[in-house]
C-alpha cells in the first residue's frame, strides 16, 4: 500500500466534504435584500402593493363591484397615511392616522363603498372624513361628495390632501354629523365611518327615496347596517361585523 497516495486522497475526501456544504450553502444564502424585487422608485413599490391589496384583499374576498376596484386601483393609499406608517399603507389593516383616530382597513372601505351602491350622478354624504381616503373613492363613483368631519384639524389636512389630488367633487366641512348636511340633502348614498348607538333620524330624513345608507352600529358589537329607504319603508340589514372608532356624540339625545 502506498501510504503517501493514500493520505493524499484522505485529505482530498475531507475537503470535498468540507467545501460542498459551504459551497451549498453560500448559493441558497442571499441577504433579504437580494431577493425582493427590485424597484426603480417607491411609487412603483407602492403601484406593486396596490395591485396586490385589490386582487387578494378585495377581489378574492368576494368584492366585484368594477367601480369600487378602479377607484382602490388608482388612489394613493400611502399619501392619506402618516409617513411612519407609509411602509404598511396598503396591508390588511386598520391604521392610526392621529388625534386617537384611525383610517379603516381597505377591505372594509370597499365592502361599504359596494354596499353603497353609488352611480356616476349620485350625490353622497359621508360622516367621518378622517384623513380622506374613504371620501376619496366616493370621489371617484359619484358625482358630489359631501363629508363632515368632527376634528378641525382632521378636516383640514383632508382638505388639503384632496385637493392636492384634484378631487374636485369633494367637500369636506367641519361639524357634526348626527345633524347631517341637510343644505344639499337628500342623497343617494350616506356613508357613515364611525359607529353610533343608534341609527341618528337626520341621516335617515336626508337619505332620497330608493338611497342607501351604510353605517356601523353598537358599541362593543358592532355590525355593519345596510338600510334603504323606500317610498312606504325602511329596511334595515345587519351584515358583517366590526371596529369602528365610536361616533362622538355632541347632543345629548344621541
Ligand atoms: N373614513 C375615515 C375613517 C376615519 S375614523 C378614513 O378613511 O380615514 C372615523 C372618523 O369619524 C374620525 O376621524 C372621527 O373624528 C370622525 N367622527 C367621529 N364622530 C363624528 C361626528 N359626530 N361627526 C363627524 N365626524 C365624526
Amino acid at each position: 500500500m502506498n501510504w503517501g497516495w493514500t493520505s493524499i486522497a484522505i485529505i482530498l475526501c475531507c475537503l470535498f466534504l468540507i467545501c460542498i456544504p459551504t459551497y451549498a450553502a453560500q448559493q441558497s444564502f442571499q441577504p433579504s435584500e437580494l431577493r425582493r424585487p427590485k424597484f426603480n422608485s417607491a411609487s412603483e413599490r407602492f403601484e406593486v402593493q396596490r395591485e396586490q391589496m385589490v386582487q387578494y384583499q378585495l377581489r378574492d374576498r368576494g368584492i366585484e363591484d368594477q367601480r369600487v376596484l378602479a377607484a382602490m386601483s388608482k388612489i394613493p393609499r400611502h399619501q392619506f397615511v402618516d409617513s411612519s406608517w407609509r411602509d404598511l399603507a396598503y396591508s390588511d389593516r386598520p391604521l392610526p392616522i392621529g388625534n386617537g383616530q384611525t383610517i379603516s382597513q381597505p377591505y372594509i372601505v370597499a365592502y361599504m363603498s359596494e354596499a353603497a351602491e353609488i352611480s356616476p350622478g349620485d350625490r353622497v354624504l359621508e360622516i367621518g372624513t378622517g384623513c380622506g381616503y374613504q371620501t376619496a373613492v366616493l370621489g371617484e363613483l359619484a358625482e358630489a361628495v359631501y363629508s363632515i368631519e368632527v376634528i378641525p384639524q382632521l378636516a383640514q389636512n383632508a382638505r388639503q390632501l384632496l385637493s392636492e389630488l384634484d378631487y374636485q367633487n369633494i367637500e369636506v366641512k367641519t361639524g357634526d354629523g348626527y345633524q347631517g348636511w341637510r343644505e344639499h340633502a337628500p342623497y343617494n348614498a350616506i356613508i357613515v365611518t364611525a359607529a353610533p348607538k343608534h341609527i341618528p333620524q337626520a341621516l335617515i330624513e336626508q337619505l332620497a327615496i330608493d338611497g342607501k345608507m351604510v353605517i356601523p352600529v353598537g358599541r362593543w358589537n358592532q355590525k355593519i347596517a345596510i338600510l334603504t329607504k323606500t317610498k312606504e319603508s325602511v329596511v334595515i340589514e345587519n351584515t358583517i361585523p366590526v371596529r369602528f372608532v365610536p361616533m362622538v356624540a355632541k347632543s345629548p339625545r344621541q
